[in-house]
């Protein structure tokens, strides 16, 4: 048994900071080259649990617990679709959801869709509340929320505990208690708000130590994976590259090797076939280049890896994917019944 890294999405409103929120995370992670950086997955980003150690150094103090999962892997495509991508059978196969809100505009229609999807996949989330530079008087610098804090005027502090009393209602209105972070004693039953800029970088030291406190205090037992078990995982989309299809997948459970047979769902249904190509991508340094994947015999999860089959181009995005050691006929069922608990469009990229 291993425990394995929590699969994070980011939800939001567009135009709420998703997307710089993520490169941020990314680039602060990067910096810290000497605690591991990041680590780069086909389709998701790994931040490895020391360099979130690292970044969460300054408010260790604070924030005591310990940490035992080997780090974050964050989806690379955050919003909506994707994550309908990553659906399982009675759920999700992300674990947490980070939900982006900007801070000086509160919950937006997209807003209450993402925090709906949470519910209904019974996806714990957090909230991210963004723009906090843009708050009158803030004096915003990157690092630890807490500590920049103190050093706010009265007024602007008080400029953001109205946005996020704010919050806390319209969150109170969709069924939610939720607080500041550091005023919860019972994460289980109140969601944190953190306070974050996406574009200096306050917040994230709270924002990743968080998240993986929540990952690891409430997910544990979904966490812990048997290493050699045969992979389990979703197709997160399928490419096409100089003419041959690619299928994009996220392995949440297990070990695949090339050579395996796999079960995945297509456009005339079920498909049993085997495993010719299995890609990672290249670590940052080598990423210049001309290939950003290298092919490697095995992968073991969480990971995003590449798969190359051939019966890729009949495959669906969003389709269920296990390695078959034996019990075809069971896993063909399980493929069978799980899809008709999930509504297919297919996408092609
Ligand atoms: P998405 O649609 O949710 O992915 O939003 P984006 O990440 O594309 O951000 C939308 C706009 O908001 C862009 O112009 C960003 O530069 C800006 N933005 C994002 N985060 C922040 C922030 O923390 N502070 C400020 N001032 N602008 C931000």
């Amino acid at each position: 048994m291993k425990i394995r890294q929590p699969i994070i999405t980011i939800l939001g409103h567009v135009d709420h900071g998703k997307t710089t929120l993520l490169d941020k995370i990314r680039k602060t992670a990067v910096a810290q080259k000497e605690a591991g950086g990041i680590t780069q997955h086909i389709g998701a980003t790994e931040v490895p649990i020391e360099v979130i150690e690292k970044i969460a150094e300054p408010i260790r103090d604070i924030l005591k617990f310990e940490l035992k999962i080997p780090g974050l892997l964050f989806i690379d495509t955050p919003g909506h679709e994707a994550f309908s991508n990553l659906r399982k059978r009675g759920g999700s196969i992300a674990d947490l959801a980070i939900v982006v809100i900007d801070i000086n505009e509160g919950i937006m229609p997209q807003t209450k869709e993402a925090i709906e999807i949470c519910k209904q996949f019974r996806v714990p989330f957090i909230i991210a509340a963004n723009k906090i530079d843009k708050i009158p008087g803030w004096e915003s610098r990157e690092g630890s929320f807490i500590k920049n804090y103190q050093r706010q005027s009265d007024r602007a502090k008080q400029e953001l505990e109205n946005r996020v009393y704010n919050l806390v209602s319209q969150l109170y209105e969709l069924g939610f208690e939720s607080d500041i972070f550091f005023r919860i004693e019972d994460f289980r039953k109140t969601v944190a708000i953190v306070p974050v800029s996406a574009k200096t970088g306050e917040g994230i030291p709270e924002l990743l130590l968080l998240t993986a406190g929540l990952a690891q205090r409430f997910l544990t037992k979904k966490l812990e994976i048997d290493e050699n078990s045969p992979g389990k995982g979703v197709i997160l989309e399928k490419k096409k590259d100089k003419g041959i299809y690619y299928l994009d997948v996220i392995l949440y459970d297990g070990v695949i090797r090339k050579g395996d047979t796999i079960a995945f769902y297509g456009i005339e249904g079920p498909i049993i076939t085997k495993v010719r190509g299995l890609f990672k991508a290249k670590p940052l340094t080598e990423i210049r280049e001309k290939s950003n994947f290298i092919p490697v015999n095995e992968a073991h999860a969480a990971a995003g890896i590449r798969i190359l089959t051939p019966e890729n181009d009949k495959a669906l995005a969003g389709s269920p994917l296990y390695v078959i050691r034996n019990n075809q006929s069971k896993i063909l069922e399980q493929i069978k019944e799980e899809i008709s608990s999930i509504v297919f469009e297919e996408k092609e990229g």
